[in-house]
């Protein structure tokens, strides 16, 4: 089909969000109604990338906050969503193409652009283009099929393992939950004091952790599914079998295939400078999960969606004048776990942690620091 050019005139600055995620919506809400704001999905709402463990164990529940409707968010009216997904991005003629889902293309022309279209990552995170069925269809699987089993390994150590390794035995006591990582503890690149006391919550859920355990990924698999073979150590012990395995080891892919390559590292994300701002090119933008911000690539949990929404109005109006710099701390922090029967515990760059209790989850946590404060404000469903 061909391209239509909808690059009419208005009178403010068109920002195009290339990934409209858990960052790209917030960068939306953080640049306020002064721009032209054209945010692009392959999918038709929020499917968040946030704590795989609460949506495996109780969709019904994560999907309360976690998988909302664009409509639903007060700071985005007047922002023109789009369902497709991204091809191309012109940078002489600061255009970009998309491809939508009934395959014509259409061309969106802008001002800035913010690349934040994140990674592939499992089966739970992916730029495919779906409706609203299709996405509820395959969550419920993926969780029908891990409570339907009796015996579960979890495999690789990083947050989102152990995060599912929690919710699981916490969740369902009478299942065997096996998590096997490859360090002596899990949680590389965190503290080592939320390494230790996330392992003693491990420990105190049921999970049988089994350190040092460094699972063969077998041949041309993407782990994109779960599995039920046996599963086989590099490192030395033998097989195990579990009645299901699900992988989290980090295979991840950033969603690139769209970004000009003198905009990629040599691993495939895109370059930032300090502004959040991609090498060599004024007016295009990155955060979240696809941009080389830090070594951990943080910028999703550091408030980089905040700091872009200053930068870009700092480079819409005043062309560069105060744009301010990310900074990311040395460790990973967040909330790994997410919520447990006794509330919610945050775990600090530094090391300590902070737990919200129960009773402040439904009336504290979500109503206000998250609906109001984080998000600007939630319509009710
Ligand atoms: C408020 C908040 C709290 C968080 N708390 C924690 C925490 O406690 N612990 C923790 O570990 N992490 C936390 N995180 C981080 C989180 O786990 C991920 O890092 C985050 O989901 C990554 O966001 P993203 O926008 O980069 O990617 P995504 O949310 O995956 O968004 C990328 C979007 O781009 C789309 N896309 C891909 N390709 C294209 C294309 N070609 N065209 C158009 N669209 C495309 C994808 O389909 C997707 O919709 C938090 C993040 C936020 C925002």
């Amino acid at each position: 089909m061909a391209a239509i050019a909808s690059g009419y005139k208005t009178l403010k600055k068109r920002v195009v969000i290339a990934g409209f995620g858990d960052t790209g919506l917030l960068v939306a809400i953080n640049l306020g109604r002064d721009f032209d704001i054209v945010g692009i999905s392959p999918k038709p709402c929020l499917v968040s990338g946030q704590e795989l463990g609460m949506r495996l164990t109780q969709p019904q529940v994560w999907k309360k906050d976690y998988l909302m409707p664009f409509s639903r968010y007060k700071k985005l009216r007047g922002v023109r969503t789009l369902q497709g997904l991204i091809t191309a991005i012109d940078t002489d003629k600061s255009a970009v193409t998309v491809r939508l889902r009934d395959d014509s293309e259409q061309v969106e022309h802008y001002d800035a652009l913010v690349i934040s279209s994140g990674v592939t990552n499992g089966f739970w995170r992916n730029s495919t283009l779906e409706d609203i069925d299709a996405i509820n269809q395959h969550m419920d699987r993926a969780s029908q099929q891990l409570l339907g089993a009796q015996s579960i390994a979890i495999i690789g150590g990083g947050a989102t393992g152990a995060s599912v390794a929690a919710n699981l035995a916490s969740r369902c006591p009478e299942k065997a939950v096996h998590f096997f990582f490859s360090e002596r503890q899990p949680l590389p690149g965190y503290h080592p004091n939320v390494r230790n006391t996330a392992e003693q919550h491990l420990l105190d859920a049921g999970v049988n952790s089994h350190p040092n355990h460094r699972a063969v990924i077998p041949d041309g698999f993407q782990c994109d599914r779960f599995t039920t073979e046996p599963i086989a150590f590099s490192s030395g012990q033998g097989d195990f079998t579990a009645d299901i395995a699900l992988w989290a080891v980090g295979k991840m892919a950033p969603n690139n295939d769209f970004i000009p390559a003198d905009m990629l590292n040599d691993d495939g994300f895109v370059k930032a400078d300090p502004f959040l701002r991609v090498a060599g090119y004024d007016n295009v933008f990155t955060v979240g999960d696809i941009a080389a911000s830090d070594p951990h690539r943080s910028s999703a949990r550091n408030w980089g969606y905040r700091l872009l929404g200053y930068n870009i109005r700092a480079y819409l109006d005043t062309k560069d004048i105060g744009m301010k710099r990310y900074q990311s701390p040395r460790y990973r922090w967040g909330s790994i776990f997410g919520v447990q029967d006794d509330g919610l515990r945050v775990f600090q760059p530094e090391g300590s942690s902070f737990r919200f209790p129960s009773w402040t989850i439904h009336t504290l946590l979500f109503p206000l620091a998250v609906r109001k404060i984080i998000y600007k404000g939630i319509h009710k469903a």
